[in-house]
C-alpha cells in the first residue's frame, strides 16, 4: 500500500542529487571491505582505532554470551541492570575522570534523553550551529529558550549568556569534535565563559572519546579541563567499536537521569556481550597509547599529502578529514566515481552541510597502512583531476 506523496519527494531528492541507496557490505567493518564481490578501501568508518576486530574485544563478547546469553531481557529499571553494566559504568567514570557514568542505548538517545531531562521552560539552551542532529533533536524536545551561536563564535555565545541571565539554568552545548569538519571546540574559552556566567557546560564527545586526550579520554583531557565540565556525552559506537552511548558526570546527574531520561527508562538495556565488549575496549585504551599514536600519525600523513596535492580539507584538526567539492550533485558524483576506483568515502551534502559545502568526508584510522593511504591519495588525485579540482 503506497503512502501518498512519498514517491514524489523521493524523485525530488534524486533530481537534487541527494538520493541515497544503502550499500550492502559483504564483510565486517575493517580497512578493506567487500562490496558486490569487490575489495574496497574503507575511508569513512568511525572505527577510529580498529577495535571492531580486536581479539580481546571479540573474546570478551564471546565469553559474555556464554555466561549471560544474548540479551538482557528488560529495561534497566526492571531486571535489565546486570553486573556487567554496572562494571562498564564504573569503568567509564574512571576513564573520563568523573564521579559517575550512565549508559544509554546510543549516543543519539543519550543526547535526547539528557537534554530533555535537565531543561525545562524556565531554562535556556545555547548551542553551536554545527552541533550534531541528536543535540538539535534533544533541544527540540524541551520547552527551554533556544539560542544558537555561530560556529565557535565566543562573542555570540557571551551575548546569549547575557541575554538569558534571568533563566534558572543556562546549558551551553557543543560537540567536542565536530563531525562534519573535524575541528575541535574551543573548550577552554567555553568553560571560562560558563564559569563567569554560572552556566552549565555540556560536551558531546562522540568523535573525541578514543581520539583526543591521553589514552583517548576525550576533549576534557585534551585541554586539561577535568572537573570543569558538567556533562560529557560519549558514544560506544565509534572508537570503542561496539554500540551504545553514555553520560559521564556527577552522581546526582546520574541518579536524576535514572528517574527522568526516557530513552534510558523505556528502552531495553545493552546486550551483556556489548557491555563486555565496551569494557574490554576501555581496558585496551587504558593500557596502551600505540593505537592512538598510529591513528594520529596516519592523520598527519594523509592530511599533509591531500593539501600538497591541492585539495581543500577545510578546518580539519582530527582524523575526520573533509575534501570539499561544492554542490550536492557534483559531490555525490565524486563519491560514486571514487568508489568505482576502489575507495569508499561518503559524500555529505545539503542539508547536513551548507549547499555549497558538499564534501567527501574521510576518516583515517589506526588500521590504515601507509600503502592504504597512498592508494586512497592516488585514486583521489585521479578523480580530482577529472573534476578539475587539482
Ligand atoms: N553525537 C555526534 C557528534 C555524532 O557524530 C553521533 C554519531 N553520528 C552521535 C552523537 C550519535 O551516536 P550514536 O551513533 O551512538 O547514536
Amino acid at each position: 500500500m503506497e503512502i501518498k506523496g512519498l514517491k514524489d519527494e523521493l524523485a525530488g531528492l534524486k533530481n537534487e542529487g541527494r538520493y541515497q541507496s544503502l550499500k550492502i557490505w559483504e564483510t565486517g567493518s575493517g580497512t578493506w571491505m567487500e562490496l558486490n564481490g569487490r575489495k574496497v578501501l574503507q575511508m569513512c568508518s568511525n572505527n577510529y582505532l580498529g577495535l571492531t576486530n580486536h581479539p580481546e574485544l571479540k573474546q570478551a563478547a564471546t565469553e559474555a554470551i556464554t555466561k549471560y546469553g544474548v540479551g538482557s531481557g528488560s529495561v534497566r529499571t526492571i531486571v535489565g541492570t546486570l553486573d556487567i553494566h554496572d562494571r562498564l559504568e564504573n569503568e567509564l567514570a574512571r576513564f573520563k575522570n568523573t564521579e559517575a557514568a550512565l549508559v544509554f542505548p546510543s549516543g543519539f538517545t543519550a543526547n535526547q534523553g539528557i537534554l530533555s531531562s535537565i531543561l525545562g521552560e524556565e531554562d535556556a539552551v545555547i548551542s553551536d550551529e554545527l552541533n550534531h542532529a541528536s543535540i538539535i533533536d534533544g533541544i527540540r524536545l524541551t520547552k527551554a529558550i533556544r539560542k544558537v551561536f555561530k560556529h565557535k563564535d565566543m562573542d555570540q555565545l557571551e551575548a546569549a549568556l547575557k541575554e538569558s541571565a534571568d533563566c534558572r539554568r543556562r546549558v551551553v552545548v557543543t560537540d567536542g569534535v565536530f563531525s562534519m569538519d573535524g575541528d575541535i571546540a574551543p573548550l577552554p574559552d567555553i568553560v571560562a565563559l560558563c564559569e563567569r556566567y554560572d552556566a552549565i557546560v555540556y560536551v558531546d564527545d562522540a568523535h573525541a572519546s578514543g581520539v583526543l586526550g591521553k589514552n583517548g579520554k576525550g576533549s576534557a583531557d585534551h585541554y586539561g579541563l577535568h572537573g570543569r565540565i558538567h556533562v560529557q556525552v560519549g558514544t560506544l559506537s565509534k572508537a570503542i567499536g561496539a554500540v551504545g552511548g553514555y553520560m559521564a558526570g556527577s552522581q546526582s546527574l546520574k541518579d536524576y537521569l535514572i528517574h527522568k531520561a526516557r530513552p534510558f527508562l523505556f528502552s531495553t538495556s545493552q546486550p551483556p556481550s556489548v557491555a563486555a565488549t565496551c569494557l574490554a575496549a576501555i581496558q585496551v585504551l587504558s593500557f596502551s597509547q600505540h593505537l592512538l599514536d598510529r591513528m594520529w600519525n596516519n592523520t598527519a600523513y594523509f592530511r599533509d599529502r591531500l593539501k600538497e596535492i591541492g585539495f581543500d580539507t577545510g578546518i580539519s584538526e582530527t582524523p575526520i578529514i573533509p575534501v570539499i567539492i561544492g554542490d550536492p550533485a557534483r559531490t555525490s558524483r565524486f563519491s560514486e566515481e571514487l568508489l568505482e576506483e576502489g575507495v569508499s568515502a561518503t559524500g555529505i551534502v545539503y542539508p547536513t552541510v551548507a549547499m555549497d559545502k558538499g564534501r567527501i568526508r574521510m576518516i583515517v584510522t589506526a588500521s590504515h597502512t601507509t600503502g592504504d593511504l597512498d592508494f586512497a591519495l592516488d585514486r583521489l588525485t585521479e578523480v580530482g583531476r577529472r573534476f578539475g579540482l587539482v
